[in-house]
């Protein structure tokens, strides 16, 4: 059965992304090393940095092999990372930290509130072994969408490394790497580049990497061993997801064709807006009130009703559209992404099989 996918990825793609997938590719053939590299620049210059201070790592897996694979790769014995948390993924973080035994703190605010600068500044006063920052941008957990700015400027004036898992929003929002001085920020191949699942990718300063050579606690995911192999030449250390990679390069170049970051950003504000006051018109609320980001809508289960997600969610996958249940600890939500091949006439036409299920099941 044919659907959209109305989740943070994988999400739906075009047909000729798919299209891109059908060839088997050799991986030690000069071709497909010269895709990886084209790759490893587009992201560059996605992020809006120089290749003598940033480079791009390409690592196996889904977007948390990426996260994993940075944060055991570059903090060292006598780092201190302080983690901050408004969602799963934010937990998620301070779970590698655990399972890596990472020197680390946690500030967690609600998930519905993002984490703030002020506060940063008093837990680094009274911890000055703190010696990093990691943080969500988009949480897709509810789909807020997190201020790098002040925290950014922040890590700079202390020193402090700055981690940002930007899986969600990378590619979908103008993020201006260089001018925040990330010093490594993660995002997937099936996210806001429109690719498919197979990969993530860690854009990176080259001096903060160079000095955290040896610190990988894993051989698989180890950070600096696939940069040094890929640097030579555009080869994976391992076997890589070739189909993964040819959709990917394809995907780089629609992201171009469609006029780049800010022209997908517009696009996907403009179904974020239209989803969120079609949805309201018909009484269902949002759960974000402040800082709610352009990419996923997390929306209460309406009230005073009888309702049942898993009904809900078999007429609109019969009727074309899937959605995702909702990941909010506190209160019961579902999730609407508007990421991927999704233009306004998806949203509206998602918005009217939405009213007609409240007509249906609610008359009883
Ligand atoms: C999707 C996502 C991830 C990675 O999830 P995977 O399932 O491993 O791809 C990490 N962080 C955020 C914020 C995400 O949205």
């Amino acid at each position: 059965m044919e659907y959209k996918l109305l989740t943070p990825g994988p999400l739906t793609t075009t047909r000729s992304v798919k299209q891109a997938m059908m060839v088997d590719h050799c991986t030690w053939d000069q071709e497909y090393k010269t895709i990886t590299q084209e790759i490893r620049q587009k992201l560059l210059s996605l992020a809006g940095v120089s290749s003598e201070e940033y480079t791009t790592i390409l690592m196996q897996g889904s977007g948390s092999f990426g996260v994993e694979s940075v944060l055991s790769s570059v903090i060292g014995p006598s780092d201190h990372l302080l983690v901050c948390v408004n969602g799963a993924y934010g937990r998620r973080i301070v779970s590698m930290c655990e399972r890596h035994h990472l020197t680390h703190s946690v500030y967690e605010v609600a998930e519905d509130e993002i984490p703030q600068v002020t506060a940063i500044e008093k837990i680094l006063e009274n911890e000055p072994t703190i010696s990093g920052i990691a943080m969500v941008h988009s949480e897709t957990t509810s789909g807020i969408l997190n201020e790098l700015e002040e925290i950014a400027a922040l890590a700079k004036d202390n020193e402090l490394l700055f981690i940002v898992d930007a899986m969600s929003s990378f590619g979908g929002i103008p993020i201006d790497v260089s001018a925040l001085s990330i010093d490594f920020l993660i995002s997937s191949s099936n996210k806001c580049i429109q690719g498919v699942p197979g990969f993530s990718f860690t854009v990176a300063k080259r001096e903060q990497l160079e000095k955290r050579k040896g610190f990988a606690r894993t051989v698989s995911l180890d950070l600096y061993d696939q940069y040094e192999t890929m640097e030579k030449d555009g080869k994976w250390r391992f076997t890589s997801p070739t189909h993964t990679v040819l959709a990917f390069h394809q995907a780089l170049k629609e992201l171009e064709a469609e006029g780049g970051i800010y022209q997908r950003y517009m696009r996907y504000l403009t179904n974020n807006r239209l989803l969120r006051q079609k949805m309201g018109e018909l009484g269902y609320h949002p759960f974000i009130q402040q800082h709610q980001g352009p990419f996923i809508t997390s929306f209460l289960y309406p009230e005073q009703r009888s309702f049942n997600f898993a009904h809900f969610y078999q007429h609109l996958k019969q009727n074309g559209f899937v959605i995702y249940p909702g990941k909010i600890s506190s209160v019961d939500c579902f999730r609407i992404g508007n990421i991927g091949e999704i233009y306004p006439e998806d949203i509206d036409r998602l918005v009217k099989v939405i009213e007609n299920y409240s007509e249906v099941a609610y008359v009883s």
